[in-house]
């Protein structure tokens, strides 16, 4: 694959091969020197036009940690306020030679237009509602981790879907290995067509026993138009996971938000009490996904060293 744009289109085997040789970047993080030469002499590209803690942070990581340069691109503090279009930012940094583009952009459709534009690697970091596919590989990998598979387990998705790019990335991803999803959250929040690409609509409540994966979404009041919850406190009473479901939480299921969590929202802080919360897991788990993607789609002929 020469870049990664979204899960629903991706290879499987790229997506098996980035989870394997992730384990390898894991173990490389833990040493002293957390370090690789293996993509010395590239340049990534990191064009954050959306706001990111933790993606943008895990990309800058994981391409040091390879040791290639890294060149970060804001909009707020480029040429691009004083008219420069998107594409003419994107033909004048691309000049300078990069080998491959990070994005993150509020439009769907954002990362697939870069790469129709560019010969360089393109990773999608995050586009509108679409995807976000290395937030599901590294979802992925944590479950592998702590469960020892990816097939046969029950993932249950609760929230604001109808908004989540990390919902619908984990969907294709999860029935790709043959896992059952399970969407549960605000009918306005949760589009009956949603069970017609291989997810099931199911009341919290009632399944909560049974799960073996829960991902709890973020409401993302940024991109709701309307009153489509009629108040934060009423989402937190029918969605939230609060502290009594959490206590019907089974200590087995592993509880994952892909962050940042509104805590007394959709999450309670209780959740921190549980040994299997693995939240700050994910994101640690992250550098190392993104080490395993940048590898694949940048080093190419190289051996991890
Ligand atoms: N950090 C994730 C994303 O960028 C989830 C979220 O923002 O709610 O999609």
């Amino acid at each position: 694959m020469k870049h990664l744009l979204d899960i629903e289109t991706a290879d499987e085997g790229f997506l098996n091969q980035v989870l394997e040789s992730a384990e390898v970047f894991l173990k490389v993080l833990q040493q002293p020197s957390k370090k690789l030469p293996t993509l010395r002499g590239k340049t990534v590209l990191m064009m954050f036009m959306e706001p990111s803690t933790r993606t943008q942070a895990s990309f800058e990581l994981a391409a040091k940690r390879l040791s290639a340069d890294t060149v970060s691109f804001s909009p707020g503090r480029s040429s691009m306020r004083k008219g420069e279009t998107f594409l003419d930012t994107l033909y004048n940094l691309h000049a300078m030679g990069i080998d491959g583009v990070v994005i993150r952009h509020s439009s769907p459709g954002a990362a697939h237009f870069v790469a129709e534009h560019t010969d360089a690697a393109v990773i999608n970091a995050g586009d509108g509602a679409h995807e976000h596919p290395t937030q599901a590989l590294l979802d992925a990998f944590t479950v592998k981790r702590k469960l020892g598979r990816l097939e046969g387990l029950t993932v249950l998705i609760v929230g604001d879907v109808l908004h989540s790019r990390v919902a619908r990335s984990n969907l294709f991803l999860w029935r790709k290995f043959g896992s059952r999803v399970l969407f549960s959250g605000p009918p306005t929040l949760l589009p009956k067509e949603f069970a017609t690409w291989g997810a099931e609509l199911v009341d919290l409540n009632e399944v909560l026993h049974e799960v073996d994966v829960l991902m709890i979404l973020r409401l993302q009041r940024e991109r709701m138009e309307g009153s489509l919850v009629p108040s934060v406190r009423e989402y937190r009473r029918f969605w939230g996971l609060t502290r009594d479901r959490l206590k019907r939480l089974p200590e087995r299921t592993l509880l994952m938000h892909p962050g940042p969590v509104n805590w007394g929202v959709e999450l309670d802080p209780e959740a921190n009490d549980r040994p299997n919360t693995v939240i700050l897991e994910q994101v640690r788990n992250g550098v190392a996904v993104r080490m395993a993607v940048l590898y694949h789609l940048l080093a190419k002929t190289e051996e991890i060293g």
